[in-house]
């Protein structure tokens, strides 16, 4: 009897922690949407990009805070804690060690990197019973079963590396895997999506940091690359690729999105398109009027940066209001299904995930509030009428399946790196 109670009552916790988890859209199928919530919990889900590592270093940020309703010190929201992580249903988190392009004047990018992943595995250590760090794909199907959150992480800028493949090799041997070839400036041996045109695509150096990227079985990410470099990249790799966190330009043509072409291409190198959840990159109008808004607003976000010279927050909560005066149009959750309909209908399936960006964003698209929300991708391709196998491969298990293959690529051409793959070479 004593132990019919307590089934019951770890039956009511579990209903009630399934049911206060996520907020069901109010227009959503009440049925669909219970299958919907089981099917996400069941399914590995790998998000391909976050950049809660920044505030770690800049703000002291631990995930154990409560962030809903909280701004990071830029004034844009956070999306993800602890909390949320769990409630999203996330098995496989990449943390982003971004490094900005400002260090290539600067100097220090390296630097910046290993402070970042520095501060990623003490957050690891200071929640062992939620996280865990993971470096392979079999470790992120182990976590699932233990009912973990994989920690991963991925080097955003490939500067960070400072033209030396002897610092790329650490890097891997950190546990970093995989490495966005630029960010938004293109640099010595590879172009970005804008700005200069230095290398026509990769230089014979990038091809190099290509090719030992293979052999170490870390992934080479082309987000945020020219579509040169994209094209480049995929004449010498010889491993799957990823875009850890981009669109399709046929749903929304901006540089930051990979063309059909690439796609179809991706497609026969085995890669994963990770898609972006920033409704400017999703949808055209989003970014139109974003841009419009920001060049109009100009001169009184000027002078808000004047009067509030020595007052950090309370410029942002002004600019939030002066932002909040002027709304736009923001795509909502569902346009995120539109850019995997469409890779799906040109490449197929078996490229797309998901790379959300969390944290690294002003804003999502509406009706998402951050890592809780996971699931709206989920139910939003269920009602679209993919099977239970397809959301589960655009939620990890593409990913898994790339990610085991540059493992298996390394394994099988784990030699010592020669003499030629030392040295940059302008
Ligand atoms: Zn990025």
């Amino acid at each position: 009897m004593k132990f019919k109670i307590f089934v019951v009552l770890i039956l009511v916790l579990l209903l009630w922690s399934i049911s206060s988890a996520q907020v069901m859209p109010a227009d959503a199928d009440p049925a669909l949407w219970a299958r919907a919530l089981k099917l996400h919990k069941r399914s590995i889900i790998v998000d391909g990009h976050n950049d809660i590592p920044s505030p770690m270093v800049d703000e002291d940020f631990d995930l154990a805070t409560d962030t809903v309703g909280k701004f990071h010190k830029d004034g844009d929201p956070f999306h993800t804690d602890l909390a949320r992580m769990k409630t999203g249903g996330v098995t496989g988190e990449f943390f982003s060690i971004y490094v900005s392009g400002d260090t290539l004047k600067t100097g220090g990018s390296m630097r910046r990197a290993m402070d970042l992943i520095d501060a990623t595995y003490r957050e690891a250590e200071k929640h062992p019973q939620q996280l865990t760090m993971c470096t392979t794909s079999n470790e992120i199907r182990r976590a699932k079963k233990a009912g973990k959150i994989c920690v991963l992480m991925g080097i955003e800028g490939g500067y960070a590396i400072e033209n030396s493949l002897y610092a790329l090799r650490d890097f891997y041997r950190l546990g970093v895997r995989y490495m966005t070839l630029t960010h938004n400036v293109s640099h010595d041996w590879a172009d970005a999506h804008r700005g200069e045109v230095k290398n026509n695509g990769l230089s014979d150096f990038g091809r190099e940091v290509v090719r030992e990227m293979n052999r170490l079985g870390m992934l080479v990410d082309i987000s945020h690359v020219s579509e040169k470099v994209m094209n480049d990249v995929l004449d010498v790799t010889r491993a799957p690729i990823i875009a850890s966190h981009s669109g399709a330009r046929g749903v929304n043509d901006h540089t930051r999105n990979v063309s059909d072409a690439v796609l179809r291409r991706v497609a026969q190198n085995g890669g994963v398109m990770m898609i972006n959840f920033y409704p400017s990159f999703l949808d055209a109008r989003t970014n139109t009027e974003e841009n419009e808004r920001a060049e109009r607003l100009r001169p009184q976000i000027q002078a808000l940066r004047e009067q509030f010279k020595d007052d950090r927050e309370g410029y942002n909560q002004a600019e939030r209001r002066l932002l909040e005066a002027n709304p736009i149009f923001i795509a909502d959750y569902k346009r995120i299904v539109d850019h995997i309909d469409h890779m799906k209908k040109v490449a197929g399936i078996d490229i797309v995930g998901i790379g959300s960006d969390y944290d690294g964003v002003p804003f999502l698209p509406a009706g998402m509030n951050g890592m809780e929300d996971l699931v709206l991708v989920t139910y939003e391709m269920l009602r679209r009428g993919y099977t239970d196998k397809e959301v589960q491969k655009v939620l990890g298990e593409n990913f898994l399946r790339a990610f085991a293959k540059a493992e298996e690529f390394s394994r099988n051409r784990h030699i010592s790196a020669g003499g030629s793959l030392t040295k940059f070479k302008k």
